[in-house]
């Protein structure tokens, strides 16, 4: 075996081929893990021989890649976390000993957004964008992506992985590209310009852009449907598995919608990514492998439950993550899918981080689970807030949701009970209690990027 992966950059299927791959894709599962096993061996001997974090991690563990001969030894490899690279980075600056290549192989740096804690270095080797590209590629042609097609890459062309790796992936493809980016003032308004002139077929960014997109597009008397879309994908953000949400973004655009990605750390991150049968996402095993495990023991949950996924690179020489725990909540399948993919799925996406969640009042609250009421709520625009307060040592959630343009808002009887039908909506759905409060049209900040919707005021206080 060829290790790493040595690929043919000028191979693209037919078009008519559903698959880039087709007996990789469509292979018996239990044959495929023989693949991805010798590929995780390669990967341990290359971490180990290279890499001081992996060699201080394993040794702590009493642990030799020769002593991985099963899949079942592999997932008693030490788990790591942000928190282990954070260190790693912290005691070795500026990129840490988890490089694993000569400095003149990096090609790429690109850095965490730190949404989530200090910053990390993310630098990747020549031959690995080479590998992500190819990669991208084959799944976005899942995705239903084809030469003749244009794609729009709308998010920013800074930090962000994901707006880099949408590229790559397209260009090899042999897609038109069009590297718009997002976040600089006035830039979506000229988004909608860009659109209905150059009409791509393809859309990429974040599904809070693509809300805002839309209504900027509206506010300018454009329908975004006229933009001519077939297929909007997604990552960075849970909305395009949320079924609320996916639905406004379908009827919106009047175009398919697929969600993909894992985490910057895991590029290729569209390793998790849907098909063209609308059936959630497929762990796309041999480019990523990934097990669903329970987030305290980490032991792996059978199929049909959820758990945290665990992500481990199978072809990559810088920085490869090895049982990286991200953090991401996801409910996994061996179901059938009719695009004829033998990996499995996750029907629901990633649907929320573990570090997302809010306990309140004893139940587990996903904010993800309170946009989906929000956005198939009647008479409400989407946009919303939740802030956690706490009196006299009882959580309280305030949920602070946007009425929809087309409620007359003179009519206070019409709104309390819009407010009403919708604090009855939430408690149904999370089993406690909310306080709704209603916001006028545009009142609530918008995002270019990814939207932050959660104000836990217990933590400011320091109670
Ligand atoms: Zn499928």
């Amino acid at each position: 075996m060829d290790w790493p992966t040595r690929y043919d950059n000028s191979y693209v299927p037919p078009v008519d081929q559903p698959y880039w791959f087709p007996e990789l894709e469509t292979m018996d599962p239990e044959k495929r893990l023989g693949i991805i096993m010798e590929k995780i061996q390669a990967q341990l001997s290359w971490a180990y021989a290279h890499s001081g974090m992996y060699q201080r991690k394993w040794k702590d563990a009493g642990l030799e890649p020769g002593d991985i001969k099963t899949l079942d030894d592999f997932h008693t490899v030490p788990i790591i976390t942000k928190h282990d690279i954070r260190e790693d980075q912290a005691n070795y600056p500026p990129a840490g000993t988890n490089n694993c290549v000569e400095p003149s192989e990096i090609g790429r740096i690109h850095g965490s957004s730190g949404t989530t804690g200090t910053p990390t270095v993310l630098a990747i080797g020549k031959g690995d964008w080479n590998r992500i590209a190819n990669a991208h590629a084959r799944v976005m042609w899942g995705m239903g992506v084809r030469p003749s097609d244009t794609v729009f890459v709308a998010a920013p062309f800074s930090l962000y992985l994901g707006a880099w790796g949408a590229l790559a992936g397209g260009e090899r493809l042999g897609a038109q590209c069009f590297p718009f980016g997002a976040g600089s003032p006035g830039q979506t308004r000229m988004a909608v310009r860009w659109l209905k002139a150059t009409k791509p077929t393809v859309f990429y960014g974040t599904p809070s852009f693509a809300l805002y997109l839309a209504e900027t597009a509206k506010n300018d008397g454009v329908d975004p449907k006229e933009f001519g879309l077939n297929l909007l994908f997604f990552s960075g953000e849970p909305g395009a598995s949320i079924p609320g949400t996916r639905r406004v973004l379908e009827e919106t655009y009047g175009a398919r919608i697929v969600d993909s990605g894992s985490t910057g750390e895991m590029s290729p991150w569209m390793s998790n990514a849907g098909c063209t049968a609308d059936t959630g996402m497929h762990l796309w095993q041999d480019i990523v492998y990934a097990e669903v495990v329970d987030p305290t023991s980490y032991a792996m949950v059978p199929y049909g439950e959820e758990g945290a996924p665990v992500y481990t690179h199978l072809d990559r020489t810088s920085q490869p993550m090895i049982r990286f725990l991200a953090g991401d909540l996801a409910r996994w399948t061996d179901d059938e899918c009719p695009c004829g993919r033998t990996y499995p799925l996750l029907p629901g996406g990633v649907y929320g981080r573990i570090d997302d969640m809010v306990v309140i009042r004893g139940e587990n609250v996903y904010p993800s689970a309170v946009e989906n009421v929000v956005r198939q709520a009647q008479g409400f625009s989407g946009e919303f807030r939740m802030i956690v307060s706490r009196e006299r040592a009882m959580d309280e959630l305030l949920v602070q949701a946007e009425y929809g343009t087309d409620v007359d808002s003179g009519n206070s009887s019409g709104l309390l009970e819009l407010k009403t039908r919708l604090a009855q909506q939430l408690q149904a759905t999370l089993g406690i209690r909310a306080e709704v409060e209603l916001k006028a049209p545009g009142e609530l900040e918008r995002t270019q990027f990814k939207a932050r919707r959660v104000i836990d005021q217990r933590n400011l206080l320091g109670t």
